[in-house]
């Protein structure tokens, strides 16, 4: 029976606990309703930080804060710890799996953000050399592989297997590849400069490639032209126009007409390329009049909810509204505007008020002390615009403690050279042997396992 027709408090559900789930479970903290927010980790997380920790600038603990620490002050607060596999829109309940216990929750408004995961664009055997950067496993698997490779160059002797050890390929040139690509020059340039005895860590080559004409395409041309020019000058290779046609775990094939880079030679490859929509879009889609756009996204009414149910909302990067890009600031926004609508249905407000959309601007790092930054009609490249870069994600981190913590090691790894993070264990050393055999393991699990993985939880 419903909340109003029994006289208790409305229960909202919130599926996922990224920067749309947050900001609505935030706004609903002092609402008089019954909140449960459900996310499959148990930490809240910066992912435009997670090159970082791939790069060994930032520890894990840095960019993800613990989802019940974020909430522990709203008494009206609880939270699960799963996988949510299932929604029933006509029963209101949604099935959750937490390591193979299943339950059902049943809600009176469901607020679904469960963001998107990598698009291999209808190759998914890619993702098996060239792992994405979504999760804190993704970055953590990275991080073993980058740091993996400089030890195995450095007792390769053949040159040719050592150069194939040094080389770091890059796919997809939009804000994740081109931070990625600078990080990783900066790095070996830089950070490991006197660590080897037997390589100059230096000698790394650092391709980017993407299949756009251009770096960061939806940046001003000024821009990108100052961004291209900072990455070369790190050393970093630029191949725009390219499209990877083939991959195996000693290199890539391209359609390049460039002799040098039709067949490129290298032991780690990073895939930065496509996102597509969480698949409990799919879910959703089950239900009349519900339709996904091509990247898997809700297509929603203007106020974030889908046709037929003005109780679901759907936010942030699996919200199809007006092709809105899928960065933090629509998902923050959309996910404060749910809550504002559900707080005034329930002041008695019935009116339907479509989310409007601030653009609070753009921002990529090249590397230390530069920057790209679009913000209003201002664009600003170099130390500016790296400032800005590090205030704005240093708000973004969501607790003082973080922080400070994030403060000091980036004046240990920008001032200074030092990368402490950088510290891997027995298993992120052995990355992918450690994935395939928990892969094994995971076959002959039920539920979670197979859930999480299907959405992202593994590259
Ligand atoms: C590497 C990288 C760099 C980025 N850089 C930038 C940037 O510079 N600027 C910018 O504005 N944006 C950037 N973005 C995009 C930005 O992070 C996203 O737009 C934003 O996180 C979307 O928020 P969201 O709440 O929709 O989803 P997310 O933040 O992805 O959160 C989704 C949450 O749902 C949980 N979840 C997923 N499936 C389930 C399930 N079935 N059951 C339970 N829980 C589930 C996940 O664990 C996660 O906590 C970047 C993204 C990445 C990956």
């Amino acid at each position: 029976m419903s909340a109003s027709a029994t006289g208790r408090r409305h229960h909202v559900v919130i599926v996922g606990c990224g920067f749309g789930g947050l900001a609505a479970a935030k706004a609903l903290g002092r609402a008089a309703v019954d909140v449960t927010v459900i996310d499959r980790t148990n930490h809240h997380l910066v992912q435009p930080l997670l090159h970082q920790v791939a790069t060994g600038i930032l520890s894990e603990g840095d960019i993800a804060v613990p989802i019940r620490d974020a909430l522990r002050r709203q008494r009206n607060t609880r939270v699960v710890l799963g996988a949510v596999v299932d929604i029933d829109l006509d029963a209101r309940r949604v099935a959750v799996d937490t390591i193979g216990l299943r339950r059902e929750i049943e809600y009176d408004i469901l607020i679904v953000a469960t963001g998107a995961r990598q698009s291999y664009f209808g190759r998914p055997e890619f993702a098996v050399d060239a792992p994405g950067m979504k999760t804190l496993d993704d970055a953590l698997e990275l991080r073993g592989r980058i740091f993996g490779v400089f030890e195995m160059a450095e007792g390769e002797r053949n040159p040719a297997a050592r150069r194939r050890w040094l080389t770091f390929l890059i796919v997809g040139a939009g804000p994740t590849g081109v931070e990625l690509a600078g990080q990783l020059a900066e790095l070996s340039r830089r950070s490991l400069r006197g660590n080897f005895r037997r390589i100059d860590p230096g000698e790394a080559r650092v391709l980017l490639l993407g299949a756009a004409s251009t770096i960061l395409p939806t940046y001003p041309e000024a821009l990108r032209e100052r961004a291209a020019r900072d990455l070369r000058e790190l050393g970093v290779e630029l191949h725009v126009g390219t499209m990877v046609t083939g991959m195996d775990e000693q290199g890539v094939d391209t359609d390049s007409t460039n002799p040098r880079v039709q067949r490129i030679d290298a032991a780690t490859k990073i895939w930065a390329a496509g996102v597509q929509a969480s698949p409990l879009g799919r879910v959703l889609a089950k239900a009349p009049g519900v339709e996904l756009d091509p990247v898997g996204r809700v297509k929603v009414e203007t106020d974030c909810t889908i046709p037929g149910h003005p109780e679901v909302f759907v936010i942030g990067d699996l919200m199809g509204l007006d092709d809105l890009p899928g960065v933090t600031q629509v998902a923050i926004q959309s996910g404060r505007h749910a809550a504002q609508t559900i707080i005034g249905r329930l002041a008695g407000d019935t009116t339907r008020r479509p989310f409007r959309y601030r653009d609070a601007g753009r921002l990529a790092m090249i590397s230390r002390l530069r920057a790209v930054a679009v913000v209003g009609n201002l664009a600003l490249s170099g130390f500016p615009a790296w400032v800005l870069w590090l205030l704005v994600r240093l708000t973004s981190l969501g607790g003082l403690k973080n922080s400070a913590s994030v403060l000091f090691n980036w004046t240990v790894a920008f001032l200074g050279r030092g990368r402490a993070p950088r510290v891997i264990s027995a298993q992120q050393a052995f990355a992918r042997q450690a994935i395939e055999v928990h892969a094994c393991d995971a076959a002959n699990e039920p539920a979670l396992s197979t859930a999480a993985h299907a959405e992202g939880g593994l590259p």
